[in-house]
């Protein structure tokens, strides 16, 4: 018997946690969780819990992958800068909700596995790229969106510089015991924390030097 498609449950995981915003609804009922993790974590992916990924990295749980970008209120327009590609899965959110998507992650073989991930869907508007992500991708710069996923005590000044102006970023500050995922917008050059949304626990990001 095939099994039932997980994300129907991972839809009504993300209006429980409050997603009204249609576009989202539909991305996350357009990818399958399924292909983004290990053959042995599949069984897990109707669940709305963070997977290990590899790298000792998870995978959030969708219901909060999905509250983050409905805050950041893509039009389908936008080129999007993504701070940690993990295993692909939000970046092709990501590629239903905006017209281009840069990705970046410190693992050559995460950013590898996230590209054969993001393939097997059919997502072509991602780019995946391997690097530090505290220096944002400043080739594909400006970015209408910026979202990162990993935590950080605050937000890179490349990531800044990196933001058109009206622009926003989505960022989980604080310490290794836990952060707040905060909104900012970008005027005049500079950041504007505009929304704290929720407190979170992201794994760390990791600059090169450190
Ligand atoms: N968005 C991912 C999950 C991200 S987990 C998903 O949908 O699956 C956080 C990721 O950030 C990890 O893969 C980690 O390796 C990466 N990371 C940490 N520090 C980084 C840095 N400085 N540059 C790029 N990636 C980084």
């Amino acid at each position: 018997m095939r099994r039932r498609s997980p994300e129907p449950a991972l839809v009504a995981a993300a209006r429980a946690a409050g997603v009204t915003d249609p576009r989202v609804l539909e991305a996350v009922a357009a990818v399958p969780r399924a292909a983004f993790v290990s053959r042995s974590a599949r069984r897990h992916v109707d669940e709305d819990r963070p997977i290990p990924i590899g790298e000792q990295q998870t995978t959030s749980q969708p219901s909060l992958i999905a509250s983050m970008l409905a805050s950041l209120h893509l039009d389908g327009h936008e080129r999007v800068l993504e701070v940690g590609t993990g295993t692909g899965y939000e970046a092709a959110l990501l590629s239903h909700l905006a017209a281009e998507v840069h990705t970046v992650e410190r693992y050559a073989s995460l950013a590898q596995q996230a590209r054969e991930n993001l393939a097997e869907v059919g997502c072509t508007n991602v780019h995946v790229h391997v690097g530090d992500g505290t220096q944002g991708w400043p080739p594909a710069a400006p970015f209408e969106a910026i979202i990162v996923a990993a935590a950080t005590s605050q937000v890179p000044q490349p990531l800044v510089d990196q933001l058109a102006d009206g622009g926003r970023l989505l960022a989980p500050v604080g310490g290794s015991g836990g952060q707040e995922l905060i909104r900012y917008v970008a005027r005049d050059g500079q950041l504007h924390e505009d929304r704290r949304i929720v407190p979170v626990r992201f794994v760390p990001l990791v600059p090169e030097r450190g």
